[in-house]
């Protein structure tokens, strides 16, 4: 970190800043240039209160030299993390893992249902929520628990692992046992008390981006979970940005910046971005394409009647050809869909 004094910053002022970096621990370095002076911060690890130096006299800037994130960063681990969610679902490598199913369980005989279409149509895990944040208290809520049940018997009828929301720390036992991979959702990706406990629990998480999160504060989020020792997939589902024709921006530019700053496997979500079901298909060719680690989809047996999210849901009949479609942009990308 370097505290960049102003041009007519005093003798005092600097010397005041020296040993406030020093009452913190670390040595102040003061650089005296032509016009200002610098004072380098060694020994910080980025974690550093800037706050502390930007109200001080004679200060004009406080600038950091190193990235506000840690354990995500590929300067902490050069080589990319592969991501193990059991049932030899692996993210990270050469193969996109497509996770499919509704929004949200609805009941036990379409879950099993479409857990059978999809896994025959290529996805490898089962996605469906069972805690669900709506935007109105009115809406549907999910079936709670009963829906983690429902969830595990579909596992059990098919093998695929499940992929379902924590959306709140009195559920992360309950979750914990049911689920294979715990989404943490946009709305909760700052959430850091949610994080810290799903961090703990032993299970690989799934960190959506804020709605309104720029990249770095995905990161520093994921760093909360690393620092409990889970594993992490990052997941882009689309901002909020001034255009609102489509529900979401799906930032597709995010995939490779985020794979060139982190080691952690990143996958999309093109069903939030879009809204609607026909801008799924060229979305998850185009995230394909540009080298995501994964997709993740919602289908539905009929979308018409979705209890959640079904404008953007695609049709259970038509998901097969959707996957292959998909799997020729994975290969422009040099992989295959897992
Ligand atoms: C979901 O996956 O159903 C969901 C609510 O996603 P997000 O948190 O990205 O809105
Ligand atoms: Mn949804």
């Amino acid at each position: 970190m370097l505290v960049m004094m102003q041009r007519n910053a005093t003798p005092m002022e600097i010397q005041a800043v020296c040993d406030a970096i020093q009452v913190l621990g670390f040595n102040p370095l003061p650089m005296p240039g032509a016009l200002r002076t610098a004072i380098g911060v060694a020994g910080d690890d980025g974690q550093v209160d800037t706050s502390h130096f930007e109200g001080m006299a004679g200060v004009a800037q406080v600038l950091y030299d190193s990235k506000p994130y840690k354990q995500v960063s590929r300067e902490w681990q050069p080589e990319k993390s592969l991501v193990s969610i059991g049932h030899g679902v692996v993210f990270g490598g050469t193969e996109v893992p497509v996770v499919a199913g509704p929004c949200s369980v609805e009941g036990e005989e379409e879950i099993v249902h479409i857990a059978k279409l999809v896994k025959a149509a290529g996805a490898v895990a089962l996605r469906g929520g069972a805690y669900k944040p709506r935007t109105s208290p009115f809406a549907f809520k999910g079936l709670g628990l009963e829906a983690l049940e429902i969830l595990v018997e579909a596992r059990t009828v098919t093998g695929l692992p499940i992929v379902t929301e924590l959306l709140d720390v009195e559920h992360a036992d309950v979750v914990r046992e049911h689920a294979d991979v715990l989404q943490i959702g946009a709305r909760n990706m700052q959430n850091y008390a949610l994080l810290e406990v799903a961090g703990e629990l032993g299970r690989p998480v799934l960190l959506k981006r804020g709605l309104s999160s720029s990249l770095d504060e995905l990161l520093q989020a994921a760093d909360y979970i690393l620092k409990g020792g889970a594993d992490v997939i990052l997941c882009e589902r689309g901002i909020r940005t001034f255009e609102t024709a489509t529900r979401f921006t799906l930032d597709l530019g995010a995939v490779p910046w985020l794979k060139l700053h982190t080691h952690l496997p990143v996958i999309v979500d093109p069903s939030h971005a879009a809204g609607d079901r026909r801008l799924v298909e060229p979305l998850s060719k185009a995230a394909a394409a540009v080298g995501a680690d994964g997709i993740i989809v919602e289908v539905h047996e009929d979308p018409t009647v979705a209890l959640c999210d079904g404008a953007q849901s695609l049709f259970a009949s038509g998901f097969a050809e959707y996957a292959q479609r998909v799997a020729a942009h994975a290969e422009l990308d040099g992989k295959r869909l897992a």
